[in-house]
């Protein structure tokens, strides 16, 4: 089975990318939002957490608690490091273990972060979502509420949109400009194409 994977900078859109390819019958796995179920669930992480970040990093209802856990790693590189450490390693696992459960000629898995954490190894095809910054910013502000600076901030923990282009198989621009549904539906084609004919 094809596997491919789609990043992007913070607001490029790579999930309403994602969800393109859903609706044409693919199977998407999304990193972050299985991530945030393990954090919730796997004994490991939620003991690892509380090591890092101390007993507080939890809810008394047992979930994460995302405002303190964000608020402690956002301002400290180190920290988020450590954390992201805790975190891939079962979540790559989670990931190979979906994909290997699928029934289609390829699958998707959806990552902000895939060229920082390694994860690439083990996809056949990447897909960049670009968008240029003041689109991004521009998305993340309408639909988080945050500030600029703190999408600014964001930002600055990604690679560049360049680096990510260059290490690419494809890119899909979101720009407002290009047309999205054809590119993906030209990239449904060709991932067929080559699930049915791998060289
Ligand atoms: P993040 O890294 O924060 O998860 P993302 O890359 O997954 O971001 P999306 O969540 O897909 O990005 O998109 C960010 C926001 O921008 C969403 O509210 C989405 O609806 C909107 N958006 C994405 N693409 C477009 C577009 N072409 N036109 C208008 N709005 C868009």
């Amino acid at each position: 089975m094809l596997k491919v994977g789609i990043t992007g900078g913070i607001g490029s859109g790579k999930t309403t990318v994602a969800r393109l390819f859903q609706l044409l019958g693919v199977p998407v796995y999304s990193a972050d939002e299985a991530a945030r179920r393990l954090m919730n669930t796997d004994p490991e992480i939620i003991q690892q957490v509380k090591l890092l970040l101390g007993e507080e990093a939890y809810l008394p209802n047992g979930n994460l608690n995302r405002a303190y856990v964000a608020q402690r790693v956002f301002q400290d590189q180190q920290l988020l490091e450590q954390l992201n450490a805790i975190t891939h390693p079962p979540t790559i696992r989670d990931a190979e273990m979906w994909m290997q459960q699928q029934k289609a000629p390829y699958v998707i898995k959806e990552a902000a972060l895939m060229f920082e954490s390694s994860s690439f190894h083990l996809l056949d095809k990447i897909v960049v979502v670009y968008a240029p910054v003041h689109l991004r910013i521009h998305r993340i502000v309408q639909r988080d509420h945050v500030s600029v600076e703190e999408v600014k901030n964001r930002m600055r923990r990604q690679i560049s949109p360049e680096v990510a282009i260059k290490l690419a198989d494809e890119v899909i621009y979101n720009d407002e400009q290009k047309a999205v549904i054809p590119q993906v539906l030209q990239l449904h084609e060709q991932f067929l194409e080559l699930a049915a004919h791998p060289h």
